[in-house]
């Protein structure tokens, strides 16, 4: 994966998370497909360092998850369209 790309998910999936109740029903009921299909998965990463980031409430709740496989935050993710899921669970 090329940096320019991963950069413009990353830009794009924060942009949305930001504006999220300016997003089409559509977008958004794909995204929570796609948080939900994260939500059960092996590689999601619920790692000590973001669980005390939550408790302390440095990030919110819904950041506290990334993915195991990207690294990315799992709620901007999966509020993109550029960088589909690694292992080829969503588009
Ligand atoms: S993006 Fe894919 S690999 Fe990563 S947590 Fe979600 S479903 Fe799993």
């Amino acid at each position: 994966m090329d940096l320019f790309k991963k950069t413009h998910a990353i830009y794009n999936g924060w942009k949305n998370y930001i504006g999220f109740d300016d997003l089409p029903e559509q977008f958004k009921k794909k995204a929570r497909l796609r948080g939900e299909i994260c939500c059960s998965c092996e590689f999601l990463d619920t790692s000590w360092l973001v669980r005390v980031l939550a408790w302390f409430n440095i990030v919110k709740p819904a950041e506290k998850y990334k993915c195991g496989k990207c690294g990315c935050p799992i709620t901007q993710k999966v509020l993109q369209d550029i960088e589909p899921c690694p292992e080829g669970k969503w588009k």
